[in-house]
């Protein structure tokens, strides 16, 4: 019993620590690993950037065989074999890209048994004969990556991805595991059944990602706070999100301008275009990208530092993903969203021209869910996590704009009354520009007119600007205290709810940003822990040299993890640096030398000032 123990353990953490150069695992790996090296069968959904490879790449390494893994587009497959080949991992992929004789050799070595890992398109499987020659070969463990393609209920169903519902028939003795990011309970269930799976060994992870920070911020200069937060992350990856292809075009050739190092990706773009940019992206030649959603899948870069969403997003399941594509390193990362109330009309646009029935009030729905978390007073993580039916047990997350404080809860229950008596006392029959112009007791020719200079209400919030009234308006539209009616020139309306406020009987806040003084400084929303940023520029310019001597992009050479730990730790010998997380044998031997001598001489530069700055 002890025996088979010891056997268990020691090769598994050696594995992660010699392979991986991880010191530890992430949350669900160790039971996912032990129930493959079991040969059960197994489940997982797990966030992007949970660290799903690891769970069938570590097996791969200790299990007799080939693994293959099914993935669904050559450039992650492609990323994916070379990061595991720059880990010592003998790897490699069989798709449309290759030449007959290339493919031929990959089934010699599969043959030889020399493969652990061969990365395979789900056509691929369907082909006549493939099928045929896995057999003769030994197949330690299939693993379906992006499993939730499967399944019609899904977001990203592929029909190529049904040909392996007879995975589990054709090899009744090998493992079959699925890994996705997105499975409701009821597409899990799919997934499972298609799939023909064994009593699966099942993992439903927490959604939360600690280290990502949300905000929201109304969006007024929407240049001015885009430029802000590059210019905190400066040579360091972000994402872009913008909903037309104009506007993507806008923004690059806006900060273009600005001198930021930037590139556009859109379904307008030609194919050929949109890989090179994706590519100058993933290589760090490019900082920024702006987007639209056509952006995203296809690429595991680990160190994207911020994602912006400059525009409302449709749902809270694609914002979701989109900012999930931030800080899979597991270093802080911060996602920020622009809201602006002029946005919802145009969502509600593309809503209104689906064919009526129950798929347009779901996407209603969706939308007002979206409004509600940009507006609520709630702690953002607990309302994106409740989206997904998941409870957040702290109180203060600690990692939002909400939690941290950086906006506040002001009452606004006066203005409130003051713009709704102003409405009432016209009738509810005018919109947000002349309701805005009677509180401000703007002198035009309308208001002249219609003689509204001489309601009550006239003038009784002249002491604020229009932009502070607007902001009022805003939030009552947010929380439904008024409403809009009408398309073409929409009149403002009290709710139920709004009449309650006007009489008294309840009250009604709003956030405001706390004033600058107040604000987080951007340490402590990047919630890095101090290192060497000096050094980190040297160190992310050597990686740059060596991911191209390789051809490979440069977050696979060492993350921005492991160059910020080498910041800290500043390792001199080769032992020092095998302990640096991320450092496995294979990489020690390639790039330990180049980074001890990068260090060495950062150190000996700099010793006559730091020996000053100690005293
Ligand atoms: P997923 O496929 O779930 O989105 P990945 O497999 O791409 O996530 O992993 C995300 C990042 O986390 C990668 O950079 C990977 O090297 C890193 N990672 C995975 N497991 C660990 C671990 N146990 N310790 C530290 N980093 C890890
Ligand atoms: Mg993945």
């Amino acid at each position: 019993m002890k025996d088979t123990c010891v056997t268990m353990t020691l090769p598994v953490f050696d594995t992660l620590k010699k392979v991986f150069g991880f010191q530890s695992f992430r949350p669900n790996q160790e039971e996912i690993i032990r129930n493959i090296l079991e040969r059960k069968d197994v489940f997982a959904v797990m966030p992007t950037g949970g660290g799903k490879s690891l769970c069938y790449q570590l097996p791969a390494r200790l299990m007799k065989g080939t693994t293959v893994v099914i993935s669904p587009l050559i450039s992650l497959m492609k990323d994916q074999v070379d990061a595991a080949l720059e880990n010592g991992i003998s790897a490699t992929f069989i798709n449309s890209s290759l030449s007959p004789e290339e493919t031929t050799s990959v089934f010699r070595r599969l043959r030889n048994n020399s493969l652990d890992l061969l990365y395979i398109a789900p056509e691929r499987y369907a082909m006549p004969g493939f099928t045929e020659i896995l057999k003769t070969v030994s197949i330690s463990l299939f693993a379906i990556d992006e499993a939730h393609c499967i399944s019609e209920w899904g977001h990203d169903f592929r029909p190529d991805y049904m040909s392996l519902s007879d995975i589990t028939k054709t090899f009744p003795d090998t493992p079959v595991t699925a890994f996705t990011a997105t499975a409701t309970p009821k597409v899990q269930n799919d997934i499972i059944r298609k799939l023909g799976l064994r009593s699966p060994f099942t993992i439903r992870a927490s959604f939360n990602r600690p280290n990502l920070y949300y905000r929201v911020e109304s969006k007024r200069e929407l240049k001015t706070q885009v430029l802000d937060i590059i210019r905190k992350y400066p040579g360091e990856p972000g994402i872009i999100y913008r909903t037309t292809r104009d506007s993507v075009t806008h923004m690059a050739d806006m900060l273009k301008e600005k001198g930021i190092r930037v590139l556009p990706y859109h379904a307008g773009l030609s194919q050929e275009e949109r890989k090179i940019n994706q590519e100058a992206f993933n290589r760090d030649e490019v900082n920024v990208i702006t987007a639209t959603i056509a952006f995203g899948m296809g690429i595991d870069k680990s160190n994207v530092r911020f994602v912006i969403h400059a525009d409302l997003p449709k749902n809270i399941e694609g914002y979701y993903q989109e900012t999930g594509r931030a800080g899979r390193d597991g270093e802080p990362a911060e996602c920020v969203l622009f809201f602006g109330r002029q946005d919802i009309p145009k969502i509600k646009y593309f809503i209104d021209q689906m064919p009526d029935g129950p798929e347009r009030t779901v996407a209603s729905d969706k939308l007002t869910q979206m409004i509600q978390y940009a507006s609520h007073n709630v702690c953002r993580r607990r309302q994106l996590l409740g989206y997904f039916g998941e409870e957040v047990a702290d109180k203060n997350c600690g990692t939002c704009d909400i939690c941290t404080g950086t906006v506040e809860k002001v009452d606004v229950t006066t203005d409130a009354q003051i713009i709704m008596s102003a409405m009432s006392r016209t009738e509810q029959r005018f919109g947000i520009v002349h309701i805005i112009d009677i509180v401000t007791g703007a002198d035009t020719r309308r208001i002249r007119e219609l003689e509204h200079h001489k309601i009550k209400t006239y003038g009784a919030g002249k002491d604020r600007d229009k932009n502070h009234w607007r902001f009022i308006v805003d939030e009552l539209l947010a929380q439904d205290v008024i409403h809009q009616d009408g398309d073409r020139y929409p009149i403002l309306k009290l709710t139920e709810k709004g009449k309650h406020i006007l009489f008294g009987k309840e009250k009604v806040s709003a956030l405001k940003r706390q004033d600058s003084k107040k604000k987080l400084s951007s340490g402590k929303i990047r919630g890095l822990e101090q290192y060497d940023e000096a050094l980190f520029e040297r160190l992310r310019a050597l990686r740059k040299t060596l991911a191209d001597g390789q051809g490979v992009p440069p977050y696979i050479v060492f993350s921005d993890k492991t160059l910020r730990e080498m910041c800290r730790r500043y390792p001199s010998a080769m032992p020092d640096m095998a302990g640096i997380t991320g450092v496995g044998t294979a990489k020690l031997e390639r790039y330990g030398r180049d980074f001890i001598k990068e260090i060495t001489a950062y150190l000996a530069e700099h010793q006559a000032t730091s020996i000053v700055s100690a005293q």
